[in-house]
């Protein structure tokens, strides 16, 4: 098995050349480990958040399955909601920059609150906690763990999306100071 098509390669932006022989365009290549179709859907990583996965359309719908908050809505439905929330809540948005306050004095987004109940976590655990439910819970269910089993990789990519969006959060916070 090449390194390269390890479920942990996610993360990663993959480009290639599309098509082979003519002046080929760099392409965006789906996110999804091992996939080698376009991936031109692109798939918030987290509701507010403005990084995407780009997906083909097959994982763009698996990804969506795997994260409740867009359950039945297709790819760009997803998308077009999460930029209008966006928009919406846009006097809230430096107020979600200084998340992650570590205290659970409510100052943390709707997301990171939904993400600390995915990994089994109270609204004031650390990110100490996040790493260490993360990579626990997600061992549990890994693709490497239970090949084939699509209710663990929708629960694998639920829970790595949980860990996204509070990496994120603490990332925020640290530039913050
Ligand atoms: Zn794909």
């Amino acid at each position: 098995m090449s390194k390269a098509r390890r479920s942990n390669d996610w993360g990663f932006p993959r480009w290639r050349g599309y098509g082979s022989g003519s002046a080929a365009q760099p392409v965006r290549m789906c996110d999804r480990a091992g996939c080698t179709e376009k991936g031109d859907c692109p798939a918030p990583k987290s509701p507010n958040s403005p990084e995407r996965w780009y997906f083909c359309q097959r994982h763009a719908a698996e990804y969506n399955q795997g994260w409740n908050y867009f359950e039945g809505l297709t790819a760009e439905e997803a998308a077009e909601r999460e930029a209008r929330e966006r928009s919406d809540n846009s006097g809230y948005r430096e107020a979600a920059h200084y998340g992650w306050a570590g205290s659970g004095d409510g100052t943390r987004s709707r997301d990171e609150l939904k993400a600390l109940d995915t990994l089994g976590l109270d609204p004031d655990a650390d990110f100490e906690a996040v790493r260490k439910a993360w990579r626990a819970k997600a061992k549990e269910v890994h693709p490497d763990v239970k090949p084939g089993d699509e209710e663990a990789a929708a629960q694998f990519r639920k829970l790595q999306v949980s860990y996204e969006v509070l990496r994120a959060a603490e990332e925020r916070r640290e530039w913050k100071g």
